[in-house]
């Protein structure tokens, strides 16, 4: 990119109001191609998904894991003393391999020149950001990737409950614990804190978990959360929380669970833009009724020159989405390719729950609704050797969702072990429009439960 002499009469060529995710990807990116960047982050380097998100989830998921293959161990014929978990100790790995991304965003940042602004960022106008110190900046193009935060649901005594921000303060597993919500923040929460040691309620307003993803999986969900000891109260609205002399908190709601008690309770109850601090109307930025930044599909706000990327935007709020739609968004502004967007379809993504659920594409449901009676869903329901051998009740269900004669592949979903990992590659082939018969044409790998994704009749 060459830097014009119009651009010059501005700061930089681009300021980016949040460090996280689709914040960091769009410096990044608008940087590789010479741009002058300011990016202003109050927080850690990494936002949600470094700090409170997937990547401390992921590693309290795996010492999940580990808690779970103790017991697998013990049943196949080794001879193991009941594990006892010292979560401060795994604390360190986590903060360890956490303070290594924040420093190897660092580096980067400096070594590519980018100008990093510890203060929370305000729009006055199209072109200027004003630091909460008072620093006036400006720049030709802005992108508002200032991402959400949880929300509570408005219900008496909700500040005696706690969010997933706390959940990864905790130095312990606490006794009881109610998580409150059925989507994918719940399902995790909910299985990491019953592995390591809680025992677990999960209250969930709707009549089933993960509501939007295949309803047979999530189905086969519940009876695989059931069996790892989670109390599942399935169409069960949570309407206050009461605070007990001890300290403990009560869970009022549509039937009373009159003894119970909880250590701790866990408002998933979804996620709120960080809009509101932003000076979007300062600028003109239009938000829609839930505060999200109205966007095209190519990450424009109504405004030339400002982008939003990623959760502040009400497209699936992940972290490779938000890093796609930065990267593409920086290609067109700066990079010379002016049809550079990301597509939203096809994107996987995995629920970190025990056993995991992988999914891409449409689920039966939403396959119906668009194409009729030319859906066709294929399924393998197996007991994955491991479980076989280990004797467990632990079942994993794989099912392709195919359209029309050709029976071209339009979902994939996978619940089982290894479907986190497995799910990637298929992911590549339905994004290439692959038929049930490619599958089958494909030589399987025995014996692994991917094999089963190939075999299906
Ligand atoms: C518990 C949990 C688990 C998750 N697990 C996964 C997972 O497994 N896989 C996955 O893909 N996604 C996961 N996600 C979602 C993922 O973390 C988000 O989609 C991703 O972080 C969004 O990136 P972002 O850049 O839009 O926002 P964020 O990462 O939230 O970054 C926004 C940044 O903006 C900063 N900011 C806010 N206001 C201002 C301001 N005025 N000025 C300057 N800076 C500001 C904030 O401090 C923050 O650092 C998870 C989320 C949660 C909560």
């Amino acid at each position: 990119m060459s830097t014009t002499p119009a651009s010059r009469r501005f700061d930089f060529d681009l300021i980016v109001i949040g460090g996280g995710s689709g914040g960091l990807a769009a410096a990044f990116r608008a940087s590789e191609y010479g741009a002058r960047v300011a990016i202003l982050e109050p927080g850690e380097l990494g936002g949600t998904c470094v700090n409170v998100g997937c990547v401390p989830k992921k590693a309290m998921w795996l010492a999940a894991q580990l808690a779970d293959h103790v017991d697998l161990a013990r049943r196949v014929g080794f001879e193991v003393a009941a594990p006892v978990f010292d979560w401060c100790e795994f604390l360190t790995h986590r903060q360890r391999y956490v303070a290594n991304i924040h420093a190897s965003y660092r580096r980067r940042l400096d070594a590519d020149g980018i100008v990093t602004i510890a203060a929370r960022g305000r729009l006055r106008d199209a072109c200027t950001v004003e630091t909460d110190d008072g620093a006036r900046l400006s720049a030709p193009h802005i992108v508002i990737a200032a991402g959400a935060r949880p929300q509570r649901p408005g219900i008496p005594g909700e500040e005696h409950g706690l969010v997933s921000d706390d959940f990864f303060r905790f130095s312990a597993a606490p006794a009881r614990v109610a998580v409150i919500g059925g989507g994918y923040i719940g399902v995790e929460l909910a299985g990491v804190l019953q592995a390591l040691g809680s025992r677990v309620d999960q209250f969930v307003r709707g009549p089933r978990l993960l509501e939007g993803f295949d309803a047979e999986l999530a189905q086969r969900l519940q009876e695989s959360c059931r069996q790892a000891g989670v109390q599942l109260h399935l169409g069960h609205a949570v309407r206050a929380l009461e605070r007990d002399g001890d300290g403990r908190v009560r869970v009022r709601g549509d039937a009373d669970l009159a003894d119970d008690a909880f250590d701790a309770v866990i408002f998933a109850t979804g996620r709120r833009p960080n809009s509101e601090d932003l000076g979007l109307d300062a600028a003109g930025v239009a938000v829609d009724a839930r505060g999200f930044v109205i966007v095209d599909d190519r990450q424009n706000t109504n405004v030339d020159g400002l982008y939003a990327v990623g959760d502040i935007t009400a497209r699936p709020a992940l972290t490779p989405v938000a890093i796609a739609a930065a990267r593409r968004t920086m290609d067109r502004v700066f990079g010379g390719q002016p049809d550079a967007r990301l597509d939203y379809d096809g994107i996987p993504t995995v629920v970190f729950s025990h056993p995991p659920l992988a999914t891409v594409g449409l689920n039966e449901a939403q396959a119906r609704a668009r194409h009729g009676d030319a859906v066709r869903a294929y399924r393998a329901d197996f007991r994955p050797m491991l479980h076989a051998l280990a004797d467990t009740p632990q079942r994993s269900l794989f099912k392709l969702v195919c359209v029309g004669d050709e029976r071209r592949v339009v979902g994939i979903h996978l619940l089982g072990d290894g479907a986190d990992e497995i799910l990637q590659g298929f992911a590549v082939a339905l994004k290439r429009g692959i038929t049930l018969d490619d599958l089958r044409d494909t030589v399987a790998i025995h014996p692994t439960s991917a094999e089963e994704v190939v075999l299906m009749r």
